[in-house]
């Protein structure tokens, strides 16, 4: 029987309780010689394990054996431990009678899994503002790649005319439900229902959605779904295609191999349906429990989480928007609603230099770059030095940008800090 652990709890700043991770408080040394705590502004490229997470694997640790192959006693509780995570996972997501859940490296393979699945012919239609794992894994010469929609309604047009233009082929069409540079919501479910008017399928990218808002494929109207484990506080090496079975059965195995297959004769092998066919070798069982574990404790204190995240985020666009010199960028505006990631630049400094003198000076953790998302960012900073300022897209560092994005473990007093700090860089004092 799989075993249930409680989330230790943080203290939220809304006064409710979120749960914590195993790099609360980690101390960090600035080069003034102050060790401050280190204040992880980072969470949308990786975010730290839970200790629930922690604790899950090493109680599954105990019990550490191959799956689905032995009749030992550990093997068997192997077994099931890896299959509970899958169930899970599954109600995690919301999956639906007939939905495959199919354990991934994380997002990227598992876009990359469903591309190799696709039914001959199969046509896709894909935004630029996708992250390159959403954007590129898909057959050359029948996709096509839709221009960044600067409005919602611009989005819903583009779709409806690419998708008028199909011929009568298989369609995907691909959609990250929230931007992991602007953090902004798509209209995922309105694009879901023009594409299924059409007779096409949707597979939504949920890797930045996931850490911050449920998932649920009805509400989403998604055919597929992917996600990372890296990213909703579970180690790396984890993720998950969840998603209608019949072209995933149809499909060649993903990783041919042991686990994978039906029946191996002198004449070539028969293959498995369900998740097992894409899932050969011996699995990342520790991987799927964490994950698990996260996803559970994700179900258990989305409200409180979403509260805390929301009252650190809120004003937190608007006081960088003060600070003389600093942009931010938004794809479709700055009123659309977003999780808790902003990315901006500060006029004449390049991002690297920014983000290295917030983690030198200041104990702050950031991203600097192009996000994996080139496409995206340089039309995004293309506005800017259209708009005649003195824009990034110039010198070093030419056309990348700083990317905030918060999560469980901040505190407003990291917050506050940022903005000093980027106060202070902008000549602004602190
Ligand atoms: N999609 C989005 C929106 C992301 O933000 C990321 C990672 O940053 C990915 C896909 C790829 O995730 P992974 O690197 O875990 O495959």
């Amino acid at each position: 029987r799989p075993h249930r652990t409680e989330a230790p709890l943080l203290h939220a700043v809304t006064g409710t309780p979120v749960p914590a991770t195993v790099a609360a408080g980690l101390p960090c040394a600035t080069l003034d010689g102050r060790t401050v705590e280190h204040a992880n502004l980072d969470h949308g490229a990786s975010a730290p394990a839970l200790t629930a997470v922690k604790q899950a694997v090493d109680t599954a640790t105990r019990s550490y054996a191959s799956v689905h192959r032995g009749k030992g006693h550990a093997s068997q509780v192997s077994s099931r431990y890896y299959e509970a995570a899958r169930e899970e996972v599954a109600r995690f997501v919301g999956a639906r009678p007939g939905d495959e859940v199919i354990f991934t490296r994380q997002t990227t393979d598992a876009m990359t899994l469903l591309a190799g699945a696709l039914p001959e012919g199969t046509e896709v239609v894909v935004f630029d503002s996708e992250h390159h794992a959403s954007l590129l894994p898909w057959p050359a010469g029948r996709t096509t790649r839709l221009p960044v929609p600067r409005s919602e309604d611009a989005a819903a047009d583009a779709l409806e005319r690419a998708l008028q233009a199909r011929t009568d082929r298989p369609v995907l069409v691909v959609v990250t439900a929230a931007s992991n540079v602007t953090g902004e919501l798509w209209p995922v479910r309105r694009l879901a229902d023009l594409a299924h008017a059409h007779g096409a399928r949707i597979v939504v990218d949920a890797a930045q959605l996931a850490p911050h808002r449920a998932v649920d494929l009805t509400a989403l109207g998604a055919d597929y779904l992917a996600f990372s484990g890296h990213k909703v506080y579970a180690p790396y090496g984890t993720g998950v295609l969840v998603g209608r079975a019949d072209w995933l059965d149809a499909a060649p195995p993903y990783l041919p191999g042991g686990g994978a297959t039906a029946e191996v004769g002198p004449s070539g092998a028969t293959w498995r349906t369900g998740a097992a066919r894409h899932e050969g070798g011996s699995p990342n069982v520790l991987g799927a429990v964490a994950l698990a574990a996260a996803c559970a404790t994700f179900r258990r204190h989305r409200e409180a989480i979403e509260a805390h995240e929301a009252h650190l985020f809120d004003g937190l666009v608007d006081a960088l928007e003060a600070i003389d010199g600093v942009r931010t960028y938004s794809i479709f505006s700055s009123a659309q609603p977003r999780v808790p990631v902003v990315t901006f630049t500060l006029d004449g400094l390049p991002a690297d230099l920014v983000a290295t003198a917030l983690s030198r000076e200041h104990g702050i953790g950031v991203r600097d770059g192009k996000f994996c998302a080139h496409p995206l960012v340089t039309e995004l900073l293309q506005d800017q030095s259209e708009g005649g300022c003195a824009g990034p897209v110039d010198g070093t560092g030419a056309g990348t940008a700083v990317r905030v994005s918060l999560g469980l473990g901040n505190r407003p007093e990291h917050v506050t800090r940022l903005v000093a700090a980027i106060r202070e860089l902008a000549g602004a004092g602190p």
